[in-house]
């Protein structure tokens, strides 16, 4: 007699999210390689509050480095961790496009 089994083949659906998750991330960096990405942060739709309805990411904001979650939707825009670092950067960027300070 032959045993016969039948084993259900199993989905590895938690790696196969994360690498689909990873491969997407390195889009958005390939996309943007301007910003900041930290690896590893893409998560899918819903798992953060404040984005029901698109995956976030966390960057590093170019100034003081603090992570800050955004929505991809959002990457090409932002580059700060808030307001403050925004406007912050805008004058450090005036001043260096003036070159000299007029007084
Ligand atoms: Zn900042």
């Amino acid at each position: 007699m032959a045993a016969r089994k039948t084993r259900k083949p199993r989905k590895a659906k938690t790696t196969t999210e994360t690498a689909e998750l990873t491969a997407e991330e390195q889009a958005l960096q390939d996309k943007y390689p301007a910003r900041r990405i930290v690896p590893g942060s893409l998560l899918n739709a819903g798992e953060d509050p404040h984005h029901p309805k698109g995956r976030t990411l966390e960057i590093r904001c170019e100034r003081c480095d603090e992570p800050r979650r955004i929505g991809t939707s959002d990457l090409f825009q932002v580059r700060f961790c808030g307001p403050e670092c925004k406007k912050e950067a805008k004058k450090e960027a005036k001043k260096e496009a003036k070159g000299e300070d007029k007084k």
